[in-house]
């Protein structure tokens, strides 16, 4: 049995571990679990996400991703998940700002993917972008032009960036305070998104016709 048991964890508290935990920590921690509660976090999960769960791959142990994930627990039972960027803007971290008004601020990123990536965050906490009051989002996207001509025109001499969101745990997010990467690139650099195996293949219309429907229902709801 593993130390925090998932028997002990209420629903709302589940749910929550997994908005925001990695998917990769989640696997490393469900083989410590028993079938039983591993049925009851698959579960919860998307029809796509559990399909996905059923047949990985399963791989050797992991500790490191195990220890990540039963802190993250943890953390969601108590209700104190202390935010990182939260401390920074209230002085009692360090960074290296670039830029601060009254609702947005910039920094550089502490564990750099290439010279030069930096983080634009809403100064109120925000744990995603849909938390995010629409005028700031609009201003965060304003800096992020400007934060990019600065970018590209400075001695950091990047061939492009990226703008980079991750939201939730299985689209990357570790720190749940909304934040937009600025990430300059250049040829080479080794970064990059992985595509699934049957990338590229066209999409039948009927099909993009369908989901352009559902998501055309749910902006009016
Ligand atoms: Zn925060």
């Amino acid at each position: 049995m593993m130390p925090f048991t998932l028997e002990s964890t209420s629903d709302a508290t589940l749910r929550l571990f997994l908005k925001r935990v990695r998917t990769h920590d989640l696997m490393a921690f469900l083989q410590r679990c028993t079938p039983e509660a591993v049925e009851r976090v698959l579960l919860q999960l998307s029809d796509r996400s559990r399909e996905f769960m059923r047949t990985a791959h399963w791989g050797a142990d992991a500790p490191e991703r195990v220890v990540r994930a039963e802190a993250l627990l943890e953390r969601c039972a108590a209700g104190n998940e202390s935010c990182i960027f939260c401390a920074i803007l209230a002085g009692k971290a360090p960074a290296s700002f670039i830029y601060r008004d009254d609702s947005v601020a910039a920094f550089m990123d502490l564990y750099p993917v290439t010279p030069g990536h930096l983080l634009i965050i809403p100064t109120a906490h925000a744990a995603s972008l849909s938390k995010v009051d629409p005028t700031v989002a609009a201003h965060i996207m304003e800096l992020a032009q400007r934060l990019g001509r600065a970018v590209s025109a400075s001695s950091l001499g990047c061939d492009g960036f990226n703008l980079f969101l991750a939201n939730g745990g299985a689209a990357g997010q570790d720190i749940f305070h909304a934040h937009l990467h600025i990430l300059p690139r250049f040829h080479g650099d080794g970064f990059g998104f992985r595509f699934p195996g049957h990338y590229p293949r066209e999409a039948e219309r009927e099909l993009l016709d369908q989901q352009a429907a559902h998501l055309r229902a749910q902006l009016e709801e």
